[in-house]
């Protein structure tokens, strides 16, 4: 049987490198030998194997190659390493793939546990941090295992052996891949590319200026004036770009002089993004300022300071330099752009092109836009993609809640022992329910808390929770249940799960909808349940969602334009790289929201930090949203554990074909259109 697939795949794999993407022709890969080498080799190979693994010969000794350097040795010894390590016999290659997935499990599991307990002193409730602690707690235990992998060559015999498959191919094999198939799929996805430690470096390094720019971009709201030099914001009001700023602006809807600070901070925002802010204005409260003549004050009088250099696109130029110097060194996906998608998220580009696309023009985002207007009782102004009226106005007094959650909780241990009878409750047998709960550990945390998975069997996923003298309160229990999904999705997937290289979820959106799906259980897991009009709370949360999808989508298509657009202009400088950033969100903007918002030109889109300093991370959260939602209205009507359960025990296939066996369909903004359709019948 897999002969025969194994057939068909070379067929494909024919037509994909006959068609060659744009990508590939600008990126050479780094290669210790050439062509007519590595020929010899898969030529000598197939002589002594014959042609039955001819697929897996030339990935394999390719896969190599592109993985070999000077001191792992010369032309000989790498043509006489796959004449020697090239497994032809598939019931040795089963052998080998299972010693391979036990001793991974081992030193994935006791690296694992090695780091939860040198963590420990910093996690939890231990006291005062001593420096060794702060020294052991930074220390990797498994840092130097890639390398190590390497010099004892175990990295070349996995991919020699097990075929590196690009997501393009998992896309077109997974109908006829079996369990086995991902299994080994996900083995040669172990070794795909060695990049050199000073350009991992560099890349640490050039994230790590773009992080701390951001982190220490706040404005002083208590000095912004406006026209007639009054202020509007309290004194010692510092706000962080951009999620302080938006968050701010969010909550002044409905108040009084609202619209005013909404205005004000906008034009803050503008001059971020066009880069005309003065510099002495960032992080420092010298001066007054007024964001919308751009004029600056010290003492009540005007002074001329120069404005920011363009900073905020040279750190995003820093980032790309970083990391498109990687490019020659992944011969799977040779660009930024495909190893954020394809290979992180296993989406591609243009798939995730298409969905938002979709989503944003859809004909309901103009009648939710026309809805709020109604509601706030004037024309939209671009910041309104952050309009956050559609929170469902809870009658329970959080006090009450507060009162349930610390008698029934006065410690961990306390919670620990309620796991049983909560997953009781949301369907889990008896039995099932103690078994997974026998599996949990609940710790005292120092900070928020968090949820961490084991990495073996016969180790436990630990909840660190943050309980006070006088006993858990109701907001430390509702992210506790929260935690709780991450750890009952961590446990199932590596103890119930039928190959350990499949353990866990496709991404992190997956294990986030799981959790989020605990968390909406909280108040029925306390016994309490929310009188609230359902209908209306239901309709409230589709609203929501589906305009903060709106608003995020938008941002992600930004993210990934300019991106494109750094590819095709490698020598940009910040300065014109500042302009084609805000010349692509104002066509976003035109293109998408100017028809909703009726008006034009806005470069709002490019306000978020996540552009600067996690490139390309931002499309993770519209994709979350839309899978949460798709996954709640499937099992709405079914039974939680069982359905939770078996979506899980799917593993870690790619996210199309995980969410095809969950829910029947590929990742959709349908649901969450058709939920905006009905409440917009309810919600007026
Ligand atoms: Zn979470």
């Amino acid at each position: 049987m897999r002969k025969l697939i194994i057939f068909s795949l070379i067929a494909i794999a024919l037509v994909f490198s006959a068609c060659n993407n744009s990508n590939d022709n600008s990126t050479s890969i780094i290669k210790m030998f050439n062509e007519e080498q590595i020929t010899e080799t898969i030529n000598a190979l197939s002589e002594k194997f014959g042609e039955t693994n001819s697929f897996r010969i030339e990935r394999g000794v390719n896969q190599v190659a592109s993985l070999w350097q000077e001191q792992d040795g010369n032309f000989e010894d790498f043509n006489q390493y796959c004449l020697d390590y090239f497994i032809n016999d598939n019931k040795e290659l089963d052998n080998a793939y299972n010693k391979l997935e036990q001793h991974f499990e081992v030193l994935n599991g006791y690296f694992n546990a090695m780091t939860v307990s040198l963590m420990e002193p910093l996690h939890l409730d231990m006291g005062e941090i001593h420096h060794i602690d702060n020294i052991m707690g930074a220390y990797s235990p498994s840092a130097h295992l890639t390398d190590d992998l390497f010099q004892n060559k175990l990295a070349f015999y996995i991919a020699l052996n097990f075929p590196a498959y690009s997501l393009k191919e998992k896309v077109e094999f997974a109908e006829n891949w079996t369990r086995i198939d991902w299994a080994y799929a996900r083995m040669g996805d172990m070794f795909i590319s060695r990049i050199p430690a000073d350009l991992i470096q560099k890349a640490a390094t050039a994230e790590t200026n773009a992080d701390s720019y951001i982190a220490e971009y706040n404005i002083y709201m208590g000095k912004l004036v406006d026209a007639d030099f009054n202020t509007h914001f309290p004194e010692n009001m510092k706000l962080i770009t951009h999620w302080g700023l938006r968050d701010e602006l969010k909550s002044n809807y409905n108040r009084e002089n609202g619209i005013k600070k909404q205005e004000m901070i906008y034009n803050v925002m503008l001059r971020i993004i066009n880069q005309d802010i003065p510099s002495e204005i960032i992080n420092s409260d010298n001066y007054e300022w007024n964001p919308e003549t751009n004029k600056v004050y010290k003492d009540g009088k005007e002074t001329q300071i120069d404005k920011e250099p363009d900073t905020r696109y040279f750190h995003l130029l820093e980032n790309f330099k970083a990391q498109s110097a990687m490019d020659a060194y992944n011969p799977v996906y040779p660009s930024y752009i495909e190893r954020a998608y394809d290979r992180n998220m296993e989406l591609t580009q243009k798939e995730i092109e298409d969905l938002f696309v979709s989503f944003i023009t859809a004909p309901e985002i103009k009648q939710v836009a026309d809805l709020i207007k109604s509601r706030i009782g004037r024309d939209l102004r671009p910041y309104d993609i952050w309009y956050d009226g559609f929170k469902a106005r809870t009658n329970i007094n959080e006090d009450a809640l507060t009162e349930i959650t610390s008698n029934k909780y006065p410690n961990p241990e306390a919670f620990e022992n309620d796991i049983p009878r909560m997953l009781q409750t949301l369907g889990w047998t008896d039995k099932k329910a103690e078994d997974i709960s026998s599996k949990i550990i609940v710790d005292p945390a120092r900070g928020a808390g968090h949820a961490w998975g084991a990495e073996m069997k016969g180790e436990k996923a630990h909840l660190r929770t943050r309980i006070p003298e006088t006993g858990m309160d109701y907001k430390g229990y509702n992210i506790a249940v929260h935690e709780l999904g991450h750890n009952v999705e961590q446990t199932i997937t590596l103890y119930d799960i039928d190959y350990y290289m499949l353990h866990g979820v496709p991404n992190t959106a997956f294990t986030e909808a799981v959790a989020f799906m605990f968390q909406a259980n909280d108040l029925k897991l306390l016994g309490t349940e929310n009188n609230i009009d359902k209908t209306e709370s239901d309709a409230l949360a589709a609203l929501d969602n589906c305009w903060s999808a709106y608003e995020i989508m938008g941002v992600s298509l930004v993210d990934m334009y300019v991106w494109q657009w750094m590819y095709e202009n490698p020598e940009a400088t910040p300065a014109q790289l500042k302009d084609a950033v805000i010349n692509i969100a104002t066509e976003v903007w035109n293109n998408y929201y100017a028809p909703v918002f009726g008006i034009e030109n806005s470069p709002i889109l490019a306000i978020y930090s996540h552009m600067i300093a996690s490139p390309l991370y931002l499309a993770n959260y519209p994709i979350g949203h839309l899978i949460e939602f798709q996954i709640e209205e499937y099992i709405e009507d079914k039974n939680f554990a069982d359905e939770i359960s078996r979506m899980l025990l799917q593993g870690q296939i790619i996210p199309q074909e995980w969410m095809k066996g969950a829910v029947g369909t590929i990742i959709s903004g349908k649901p969450t259109l058709n939920a905006v359709n009905k409440a917009l019948e309810i919600i007026k």
